[in-house]
């Protein structure tokens, strides 16, 4: 399968105006554009529309499933430049081949996942960077250590700090912010409280612990990528507003 010239324009054409909505974004805030990276999630899309996203400039590329990555970077080892992102719940058996694929995992969102993180990226003797992903909603479909009820209820702190303690003290992984998914509705309202939730949780462990920068946030995605800019996101992870609809 090959990109035909009308699909790469499209990319091209969806790819400015993310660029533009992204700008504009960050105008309202007051923020740089640059302090603002495009995770580009490539799921469901083959390895030649990564390549074409690439030689549109785009280094930075989102997976959701181990398994998809496996058969799909391999083919892309020519992308010097091109960094992975997993940013999909991890299953115990495949946190060895995460290690070996991805530069970076936004999704750490158990202890016991970390664990096995750190400890195969020790025996590779590299350090993975790594964010931790959070619930804010309480959905049953989200992964994520559960902060549901905070801040009105802060009962639910107490066992996260423990885990964040003890990831912290792993060697080989390198914790440098949060991740979140917002809910999944159309009210931005509710979604805007979601990130500004997510911003204040990264103070507060800024404050805590400042062995590490907390410095970013990973939020936003097609339908909510200004908010998030607005709210204070550093990694905006995007797939159908680059890529167009995913056919599964
Ligand atoms: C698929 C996916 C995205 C991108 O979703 P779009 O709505 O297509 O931009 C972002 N984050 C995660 C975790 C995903 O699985």
């Amino acid at each position: 399968m090959t990109v035909t010239n009308t699909e790469a324009t499209n990319i091209s054409e969806r790819l400015e105006q993310v660029y533009e909505r992204i700008k504009a974004a960050a105008s309202r805030a007051s923020r740089d554009p640059a302090d603002i990276t495009v995770v580009a999630v490539t799921k469901t899309h083959p390895p030649d529309v990564v390549e074409t996203a690439y030689e549109l400039g785009l280094r930075h590329f989102g997976e959701n499933r181990a398994e998809e990555a496996a058969e799909k970077i391999p083919h892309l080892a020519h992308l010097s430049e091109a960094s992975w992102h997993m940013i999909g719940h991890i299953q115990s058996r495949k946190a060895r081949d995460v290690t070996e694929m991805f530069s970076r995992v936004h999704s750490v969102d158990r202890l016991k996942i970390a664990r096995r993180l750190s400890s195969f990226a020790g025996e590779h003797d590299r350090t993975l960077a790594a964010m931790l992903e959070v619930n804010l909603t309480g959905e049953e479909s989200k992964y994520g250590f559960d902060l549901s009820h905070w801040p009105d209820d802060t009962s639910q702190l107490s066992p996260f700090y423990d885990d964040v303690e003890a990831i912290l003290e792993l060697p080989h992984l390198h914790i440098d912010g949060l991740m979140t998914m917002a809910p999944f509705t159309e009210d931005m309202a509710v979604v805007r409280l979601v990130f500004v939730r997510l911003a204040k949780l990264r103070d507060h462990l800024a404050s805590r612990y400042a062995v590490t920068d907390w410095q970013h946030l990973s939020m936003g995605m097609t339908g909510d990528f200004e908010v998030a800019i607005e709210e204070g996101a550093t990694m905006l992870r995007i797939g159908t507003a680059i890529f167009g609809p995913r056919n599964y």
